[in-house]
């Protein structure tokens, strides 16, 4: 039998018998009122008891009673304790998480929405020299390297920043910002002195390479040069070996230039004119055909627009020509190859299309690597440093622009330079 029931019972016998008795002595009324009190103040006392029990968190044994009431006091105090126990649990696990984060290599801060401190670790407080007390504190007023609150503000965090520790110089981190939830932000900073301490290593590798081998090589090409003016050309074998000899410290030539080239790109400083680009696209496309044979009908150029924008007029010159360089280099000789200069949108954009061979899909997000050709280029001794893309990529980049290609094998390539609209100066 539920308690209910025993309950309801246990007042219907009361009233059964309150009615028989009061029927016959003729106390009906008082006995009733009687019983009504007595039931009233019985549930009064039990109310008092209870709100009493779990006004001091219902965490002592519930007190000794019976029916309806010993059921309450028991479902509450199973519930209290459930809960005492999850938040045991969510605790604990709370705790893992914050020894685990504080225990992280990585500087970790999380911010709220005004950019203030919430939580950081340890990393976070070494790096960044942060005290518990900054909690709150708003982060642009402790990292004050512009480029950092630049980053912040942006709300673009799809790159890193590159910034030294503001209490070591010689740490540099790549800080990383990542939003989650309702405008919380994770900051991230990771060390990356090795790192970058390996990349100018091989920046200055390469450069100073580069740079020594010029003289030997100008020394070579002219003995070369000597010795081919003194071939009476008695012997084939001399003569052809002159020749390679002569095509081989071109090559090496082409290489040297334009890996030095590529080192002033990523190191140099960036100089801002405003850049003709229909006088240089003119003159570009004039140098080539007088380059590939004079042949002025395979050009075609239109200039949609007028534009002129903001850079480096020797840099945007040696991307457009090596983009000219290889649409004429790897379309067949009667084909045509477009160079177009014209507004999209914000962007302006210069297209150079052709017809030729086309690039596999699966070579095209590898084109723009350094040294990266194509095997087919590689076993037909197509000539080429595999360098060329990789320049356009770096001057687009240093003009916030870029590079889009679409291709088709044996159908033809475009390649597409979109520069924003804002770089415009005219
Ligand atoms: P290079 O032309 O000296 O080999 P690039 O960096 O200019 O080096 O180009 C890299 C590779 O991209 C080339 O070897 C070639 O395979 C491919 N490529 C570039 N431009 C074109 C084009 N217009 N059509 C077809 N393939 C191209």
């Amino acid at each position: 039998m539920g308690v209910w029931q025993r309950e309801l019972i246990i007042g219907l016998l009361l009233l059964v018998a309150v009615s028989i008795i009061g029927g016959m002595t003729g106390l009906f009324m008082p006995l009733m009122l009687l019983l009504t009190l007595g039931m009233l103040m019985r549930q009064l006392f039990q109310i008092n008891r209870f709100e009493k029990w779990i006004r001091t968190g219902g965490r002592a044994k519930y007190p000794k009673t019976s029916g309806i009431w010993e059921e309450i006091y028991y479902h509450v105090y199973r519930i209290k304790k459930n809960e005492k126990k999850r938040k045991k649990k969510l605790g604990k696990m709370v705790d893992q998480f914050r020894q685990s984060t504080e225990a992280l290599p990585d500087a970790a801060v999380v911010l709220g929405a005004n950019d203030e401190i919430e939580w950081a670790n340890k990393a976070a407080r070494e790096v960044f020299g942060l005290q518990q007390s900054d909690k709150g504190q708003r982060i642009p007023n402790l990292i004050r390297f512009p480029e950092f609150i630049r980053y912040l503000k942006s709300g673009n965090y799809n790159e890193p920043v590159i910034l030294p520790s503001p209490i070591n110089h010689r740490i540099t981190l790549a800080v990383r910002i990542i939003t989650y939830g309702a405008g919380l932000r994770l900051l991230l900073a990771q060390d990356v002195t090795e790192l970058k301490k390996m990349e100018r290593m091989r920046k200055d590798f390469v450069a100073n390479v580069s740079h020594e081998l010029r003289t030997p090589l100008t020394v070579l090409k002219g003995y070369l040069e000597t010795l081919q003016d003194m071939d009476d050309g008695e012997s084939p074998l001399l003569t052809t070996s002159f020749q390679q000899m002569q095509g081989q410290t071109e090559r090496m030539q082409h290489l040297v230039d334009d890996l030095l080239l590529l080192t002033r790109l990523e190191t140099g400083q960036k100089k801002t004119e405003c850049v003709n680009v229909p006088a240089l696209l003119i003159q570009i496309c004039k140098e080539a055909e007088a380059l590939h044979g004079g042949d002025s009908a395979r050009i075609e150029l239109t200039l949609g627009t007028d534009a002129h924008i903001v850079g480096e007029e020797q840099e945007l010159r040696s991307a457009f020509t090596n983009l000219l360089g290889n649409a004429l280099k790897y379309s067949p000789e009667d084909s045509v190859v477009k160079v177009h200069w014209r507004r999209s949108h914000e962007d302006i954009v210069l297209d150079v299309e052709d017809q030729g061979e086309g690039i596999a899909a699966a070579d095209i997000p590898r084109v723009t690597e350094r040294f990266y050709r194509s095997e087919v280029k590689r076993n037909k001794k197509v000539g080429g440093t595999g360098l060329g893309l990789a320049i356009v990529k770096h001057v687009l980049m240093r003009h916030d622009a870029k590079l889009n290609i679409a291709s088709q094998l044996n159908k033809g390539s475009r390649f597409s330079c979109h520069f924003p609209g804002k770089r415009g100066c005219n």
